[in-house]
Formats: structure tokens, C-alpha cells, sequence
């Protein structure tokens, strides 16, 4: 994998030595050995938490960027929809009407915008039915990545119990 499609990478250029993120990781995602000149991150360990991130004054650990992606799927054929989240309000406090909003993200090529707790809404739907057949199993329903990664790359007889994705299993009422 080439290190910038990582969720999270070390910019070798910008990097000082200081070691803060290897002690910060809490999953020894970062290596460090005599033959590299800088730590390294290592895909199959990271969670993506980003302590390592907070934790750089150099600000040499950097994330992937997906803006290339989104602006080749606002230029194919294909519809998409903008999930914002409700603390978008924080972000563009200055912007009072939320209409305008919209329109400025809809402006930009998107068919549909709508705000990210609308899909929660339609997720808690599922998981109400989910749990009724549930048989007294349990389910965690943490829809973080982080925690998601954490299970899956460190407690993987937990899997099981990983609520699965909505799109996966959820079947309109009636
Ligand atoms: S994002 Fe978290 S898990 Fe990944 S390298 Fe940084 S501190 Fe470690």
C-alpha cells in the first residue's frame, strides 16, 4: 500500500525524532528501528485513534486526504449525497440560513445533502430490530472506526458481536 492512502502517516520531512507518537500509540503501531531514519506506521496495527496526530508539535503525522476521491465522484455520472455532520453549524457559524448551506454544498455537485443523524435515525430503526431477535446475544453498536478497527485487528472473537452494517441486513418494515 502506498503509505499516503494510510489513514495515518508519518511525514518524513517535517519529522524531528521526538518519539511522542511511539509513546502515545496504545497499540505499538509505530516502529522504530536503526536501519529508518524516522518511526514508521504500520497499516496492519494502526486503529486510527490519533493520539500520535495530537500528540506531534512538528505536525509530521498526517492522514490521508480524500478530497481526490470526492471530486472524481462529483465529476462521474453517478448520483451522491453529502452526509454532514450536526457540528457543521460550528464550522460555518457565520452561514445563519442553513438553506444557503445546502445550496453551496449542492452547488459544489452534490444530488442530495442531508445531515448525518438523519442516517442515525434510520440505523437505530434497524438495530430495534435487530436486538427483538436478538435472543439475548449482545451487540456492540459503537459506530466509531476506531473501536471498530480495535476489535477487528485486536479482539477478533468479538467480530460476532459487532453489530453488522445497516446496508447488510436492514429490511423495510411490513
Ligand atoms: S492513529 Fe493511533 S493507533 Fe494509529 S499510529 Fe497513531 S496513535 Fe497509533
Amino acid at each position: 500500500m502506498n503509505e499516503k492512502d494510510q489513514v495515518i502517516y508519518i511525514n518524513e520531512e517535517k519529522c524531528r525524532n521526538s518519539y511522542s507518537c511511539v509513546r502515545v500509540c496504545p497499540v505499538n503501531a509505530i516502529e522504530v528501528k536503526p536501519e529508518r531514519r524516522h518511526p514508521l506506521v504500520i497499516a496492519d496495527r494502526c486503529i486510527g485513534c490519533g493520539l500520535c496526530f495530537l500528540s506531534c508539535s512538528p505536525r509530521a503525522i498526517e492522514f490521508r486526504n480524500s478530497i481526490g476521491n470526492v471530486m472524481n465522484i462529483l465529476k462521474s455520472p453517478r448520483k451522491s449525497a453529502a452526509l454532514i455532520a450536526p457540528s457543521i453549524a460550528s464550522e460555518f457559524d457565520d452561514i445563519t440560513d442553513y438553506r444557503k448551506l445546502v445550496g453551496m454544498i449542492r452547488q459544489l455537485g452534490f444530488t442530495y445533502v442531508h445531515e448525518v443523524s438523519f442516517g442515525v435515525d434510520l440505523v437505530a430503526h434497524a438495530y430495534k430490530q435487530l436486538f427483538e431477535e436478538a435472543h439475548g446475544k449482545y451487540y456492540i453498536t459503537a459506530n466509531c472506526p476506531t473501536i471498530v478497527e480495535m476489535i477487528e485487528k485486536y479482539h477478533p472473537g468479538l467480530v460476532p458481536n459487532l453489530a453488522p452494517s445497516f446496508h447488510l441486513w436492514w429490511r423495510p418494515p411490513g
